[in-house]
This record gives structure tokens, C-alpha cells and sequence, in this order.
């Protein structure tokens, strides 16, 4: 029995984290699931987006499934999210992109995985206006060499376990020589330790245009917290969208895994979210503690349902969809 953080989240966060607590009690795989509440939930019953008992059940369990948290744009309180990645440390945001068939997309056979660092740069809140005034305000965004070595690190040992051949460093060190500098120097140093996987490096602008026109030139990309975060939706997009991308954040003692998109305040109590992101989050949880063949079957039953293409939710067939439950429904059955 395996003892698990529930976080159900905001917006579409409960409908898709049930959907997917069901798909992992499908496999048979037994879990103690320890609910707890994070975000704009949390507030509403706590006063607090992030309450010491669901941060105390995660140091316990060391295991969290977590729906989208909802942060508030330009104001309010900082983002759970981000708390949730720095406290427990987890430095690696793994975001894989890869084609299933039955999605109509410009690309097929796509595979993609983005390893994004987690911890550091833009993300770590050190920021403020400048006066009182509010004329001018800045954002600090600092880069560590250790910070640099271990998701560089990551990622080519990803590729050595996987067997996958290419890693992509993407950066902008034309332009921020010193934190784009010493990512891209301490990765290609990293990169020499796997002399059997092909590196090279991008700078991310030209990234961003050779991703929608080539994609398959790239396997794995490692890039900092901000553009690792901006191309991996990017990636969703060239498989099917955000309903399709799950994440992973990990670090050296716990795991946090979750959808890549947000709450999805647009579609909120319509039936309308596609769950598989968040199922398929699940997914890389159970291989995360080493129960692979639950995850693939739970992995085949989403690419059953999409491919059959009978009971699709509206992001992937706009004009003949089923809701969240209906498509739900299938993947279960699919499982079972
Ligand atoms: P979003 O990812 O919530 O939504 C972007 C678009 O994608 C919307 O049109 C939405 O309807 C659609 N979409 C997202 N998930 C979908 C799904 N499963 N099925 C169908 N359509 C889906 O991004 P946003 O609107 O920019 O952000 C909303 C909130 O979510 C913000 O408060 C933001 O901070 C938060 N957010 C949280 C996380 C997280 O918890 N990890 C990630 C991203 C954004």
C-alpha cells in the first residue's frame, strides 16, 4: 500500500483528479490516498493557499498528486506551485510531449521530452518596485552552478537510462552572458561526461521557431525555469494541446505530479476538461515508484479511447465531444 498526497486543486483541478484516482485504483495498484487542500481552496477553509497539514502530509508521504493550483495575475499571494517546488526542493520539472494517434495535429511521432530547471532563476520571488512609487521594478533572477549541474545532470542521465540520443541545451547566453553563460558552460561540461549522446545547443528564440517547423531534430531539451516553462506548452501544442501534458516535479526526497496546464478558468463546472493530462501525470507517478505496468496500461487505455476516437472531450474534437466524465468513463472501462 503506497501513501499518497491527494491535492485536488482549483478550477478543473477536482474533476480531473478524480478522474485520474480512479484510473490509478483501475490498475489495481493500492494507494492511502491522504487528501489535503492547497490554493484558492485552501484559502476559502484555511486562510492560508498553502496549510501546514497538507505541507506536513507531503513530508510524510514524500508522494503528491496535485491538480492545477490557481495564482492570482499581478497580485495577491505568491504561487503554491512555486512554494511546493522550492520547499521540497524538486529540481527537476520533467514534461514530456509525445504524439498519440487520432489527434489531429500538423506532426505525428512526436517525442519530446523538456527538462526544465525547477528551483532557481526567475521563479525564486526575488522581486519588488523600486520606489514607493511603483515607477520601475525589478526581477532577480539568479542561476547557481550546482543548480545548473544537477539538471543538466539529470537530463543526460534520463538519456543514458532511456536510451534516447540527443540532448538540446537551450539558452540565451548571446544576451545574459553570465546566467545564460554559466548554464550553457556547466551543461556542455556535463555533456562531455556522455560521450554516446549527441549535444548541441540552441539559443531559445531560434528554438521556439525550429520547434514549430522541425520538431523531430530534437529528443530531449534542457533549458532554465522560464523558457523551460514557456516551450514545454509550447511542446503540448504540437501534441494535441495542454489536455494532453503531463509533468513531473522531482527531486531527492519527494515528488510532486501534475498536469502542465493551469486551472482553466474558462472551462470550470462545464463537463469540458480533458482529464488525460492529469491521468497521464498519474501514470509517471506509478512508474516513479515502480509500478510500470500500471502506468502502461493506464497509458494504452488514453491512447485506446483518443485513437478510437468515439468519446473525445471538445479540445480534441470541437465539433463531436463527451465531457470529462463520458471520456472518463471510457479510459476506465479501457483499463479494466
Ligand atoms: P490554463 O492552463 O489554465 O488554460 C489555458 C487554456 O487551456 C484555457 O483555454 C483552458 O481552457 C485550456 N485548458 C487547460 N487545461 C485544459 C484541459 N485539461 N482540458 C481542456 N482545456 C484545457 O492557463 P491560464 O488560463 O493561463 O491559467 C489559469 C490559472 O492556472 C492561473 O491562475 C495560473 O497561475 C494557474 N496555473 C497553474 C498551474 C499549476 O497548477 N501547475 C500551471 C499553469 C497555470
Amino acid at each position: 500500500m503506497y501513501q499518497v498526497t491527494l491535492i485536488p486543486g482549483d478550477g478543473i483541478g477536482p474533476s480531473i483528479a478524480d478522474a485520474t484516482r480512479k484510473a490509478i485504483e483501475a490498475t489495481g495498484v493500492q494507494i492511502d490516498w491522504d487528501v489535503q487542500e492547497a490554493g484558492v481552496a485552501a484559502i476559502e477553509k484555511f486562510k492560508d493557499p498553502l496549510p501546514q497539514q497538507t505541507f506536513d502530509s507531503i513530508v510524510r508521504t514524500k508522494l503528491a498528486l496535485k491538480g492545477p493550483l490557481t495564482t492570482p495575475v499581478g497580485t495577491g499571494f505568491r504561487s503554491v506551485n512555486v512554494a511546493l517546488r522550492k520547499e521540497f526542493d524538486l529540481y527537476i520539472n520533467l514534461r514530456p510531449a509525445k504524439s498519440m494517434e487520432g489527434i489531429k495535429t500538423p506532426f505525428h511521432n512526436i517525442d519530446l521530452i523538456v527538462f526544465r530547471e525547477n528551483t532557481e532563476e526567475f521563479y525564486a520571488g526575488i522581486e519588488h518596485y523600486i520606489d514607493s512609487r511603483k515607477s520601475a521594478a525589478e526581477t532577480i533572477g539568479v542561476v547557481t552552478r550546482a543548480g545548473c549541474e544537477r539538471i543538466a545532470r539529470a537530463a543526460f542521465e534520463y538519456a543514458r537510462k532511456h536510451k534516447r540520443n540527443r540532448v538540446t541545451i537551450v539558452h540565451k547566453a548571446n544576451i545574459m552572458k553570465f546566467t545564460g553563460g554559466l548554464f550553457l558552460d556547466v551543461s556542455r561540461k556535463i555533456a562531455s561526461e556522455y560521450p554516446e549522446i549527441q549535444c548541441n545547443d540552441r539559443i531559445v528564440d531560434n528554438m521556439a521557431m525550429q520547434l514549430v517547423m522541425n520538431p523531430h531534430q530534437f529528443d530531449i531539451i534542457v533549458t532554465t525555469n522560464l523558457f523551460g516553462d514557456i516551450l514545454s506548452d509550447l511542446c503540448s501544442g504540437l501534441v494535441g494541446g495542454l489536455g494532453m501534458a503531463p509533468g513531473a516535479n522531482i527531486g531527492y526526497e519527494a515528488a510532486i505530479f501534475e498536469a502542465v496546464h493551469g486551472s482553466a478558468p474558462d472551462i470550470v463546472g462545464k463537463n469540458l476538461a480533458n482529464p488525460s493530462a492529469m491521468i497521464l501525470a498519474g501514470a509517471m507517478m506509478l512508474d516513479h515508484i515502480g509500478e510500470a505496468k500500471a502506468a502502461e496500461k493506464i497509458r494504452n487505455a488514453v491512447a485506446f479511447v483518443v485513437k478510437e476516437g468515439k468519446t473525445l472531450t471538445k479540445d480534441l474534437s470541437p465539433n463531436k465531444f463527451v465531457g470529462t466524465t463520458e471520456f472518463t468513463e471510457a479510459v476506465l472501462t479501457n483499463i479494466q
